[in-house]
């Protein structure tokens, strides 16, 4: 067993003044690995103690410069990726596919966020005045487990592209990950207190983060309950929140689309990351006349959908993360039953031999009508719910027909009706034909799936503030 009794603030590895313990659970097997000593809210303001000295200097920092430190933060952690991907696999059962693909996303981050810097005007001409950008202060960062490297080094390289410093909690269940990218964050060797990592409970060090005078802007990616939460505390002293939360995204099969390509991609996009991503496509919308057809086809796909050891590279659908979040998908799929949806594959209970884990059966139900919950709400596991419309413009508004609106997709043999489809649809991102990520590219939530975008110069501007000046 892994012991974590360290926080990093101003520059060292430091004994929190916190005494809590948190046992991290190995999600495959059940067993301990590590016990980990929470920060708790003295840690979190000597960490924006620090962040604030820092930014005196930091603020006033080159773009060079820091195109500088964001390479010695890429290559620091570039040398223990294949570290960080076991981990991941070990912490939270991350599939190794998708645990490659974080992380690479994660080191890829710093080099995007230089790309981005390279091309960015910090002062420009507006009318009759000059536009200076000004980085905000300190950020505050708050993420959650599911892809936690990748989130905490995209918001750092972005906060360090602006000159803010930064205080960052990771998600309390990825402290094993998170003690690995923060001692190669720390072997990059940038001014102390520029980045500063507490782990902590979230209505201990995130409140206290969420709150805090010193703090400028928050960027959160977690819940929409948390991110609600975080906003309201937030405007008491008017931080800039940018809050990327979760969805419920529609995936639209039109009748001209192929299908032999599509379902496999939908089923993908139900189940990436086990179910536990915040773009996964878990409703799937189909012409009412097809809906045996599809039915067949999904079903033939999920039959061969590899659920169990996460550490193999076939393995599509490994543990969830915890035993509470498996409690709470066996509800959802007892409730889909009661609800009058019919299973179409899976259901309540573990797969056979792997009883130890979390494991769930991957599961559809069909003849989902979209006011059900299942069809509402977020699960965050393996469930894909299959519904019917009758016209493309049905399939709109079942599509928009939802509190969120963070990620859609749309089939179709016809990429210009597909984007005349996307056009009509409230969400931040929409793919057509297949499971893609533009690093560059605004990426952000309409309705409660967030406020604010990230990545690319959308991000970086929202880490600054426009100062007019007029002589
Ligand atoms: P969560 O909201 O429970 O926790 C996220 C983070 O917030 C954690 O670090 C947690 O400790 C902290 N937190 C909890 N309460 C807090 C409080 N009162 N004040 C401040 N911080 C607090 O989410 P989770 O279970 O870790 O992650 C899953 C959720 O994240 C899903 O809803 C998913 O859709 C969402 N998500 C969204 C995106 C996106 O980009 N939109 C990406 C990944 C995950």
């Amino acid at each position: 067993m892994k012991t974590i009794d360290k926080i990093y603030v101003n520059g060292a590895f430091v004994t929190p003044h916190g005494t809590e313990l948190f046992h991290l659970i190995n999600p495959s097997t059940n067993q301990l690995i590590s016990q980990v000593t929470l920060g708790d809210e003295e840690d979190t303001r000597l960490a924006i103690a620090s962040a604030k000295a820092a930014f005196k200097q930091f603020s006033k920092t080159t773009k060079a410069e820091r195109i500088t430190y964001l390479q010695r933060l890429h290559e620091a952690v570039s040398k223990r990726e294949s570290e960080l991907v076991a981990i991941m696999v070990e912490e939270y059962g991350g599939t190794l596919q998708f645990s490659k693909m974080s992380v690479s996303n994660a080191i890829n981050s710093f080099t995007q966020t230089i790309e981005t810097l390279q091309n960015f005007d910090f002062e420009k001409t507006v009318g009759n005045s000059r536009v200076r950008l000004e980085p905000l202060g300190v950020a505050g960062i708050i993420t959650p487990w599911n892809s936690s490297n990748s989130f905490v080094c995209s918001k750092l390289a972005t906060a360090i592209a602006a000159g803010c410093t930064a205080v960052i909690k990771p998600s309390e269940m990825s402290a094993m990950q998170t003690q690995v990218l923060v001692e190669c964050l720390h072997e990059a060797g940038l001014p102390a207190g520029v980045f500063n990592v507490v782990n902590g409970r979230g209505d201990v060090v995130g409140a206290e983060i969420t709150r805090h005078r010193d703090i400028a802007k928050v960027s959160f990616t977690g819940s929409t309950l948390v991110g609600k939460a975080i906003a309201r505390s937030a405007v008491d002293t008017m931080k800039r929140v940018t809050l990327e939360l979760g969805g419920k995204s529609p995936n639209i099969l039109l009748d001209d689309a192929d299908f032999e390509k599509a379902i496999p991609l939908a089923v993908m996009a139900a189940y990436m990351n086990s179910g536990q991503a915040c773009v996964a496509g878990t409703r799937l919308l189909v012409p009412e006349n097809r809906l045996e057809e599809v039915n067949a086809m999904v079903k033939a796909v999920v039959e061969k959908v590899k659920v169990g050891n996460p550490q193999q590279e076939d393995t599509t659908v490994g543990p969830l993360v915890s035993k509470k979040q498996y409690d709470r998908v066996q509800q959802y799929i007892k409730l889909g039953q009661e609800e009058g949806a019919q299973l179409l594959i899976g259901g309540e209970g573990q797969p056979e031999g792997l009883e130890a884990g979390n494991f769930v059966k991957p599961t559809v139900f069909t003849g989902v009508n979209n006011q059900m919950r299942i069809a509402r709400e977020e699960i965050f596991g393996p469930v894909l719910s299959i519904l019917t419309y009758k016209t493309e413009e049905e399939a709109i508004e079942i599509a928009n027909d939802t509190d969120y609106g963070l990620q859609a997709y749309v089939s179709s043999s016809d990429t210009e009706r597909a984007q005349r489809v996307a056009a009509q649809i409230s969400a931040g991102r929409v793919l057509i034909n297949g499971l893609f990520h533009d690093p560059l590219a605004p990426f952000g939530g309409f309705k409660q799936s967030g406020v604010g975008r990230e990545f690319g110069v959308y991000g970086l501007e929202a880490y600054l503030e426009p100062k007019t000046v007029l002589i």
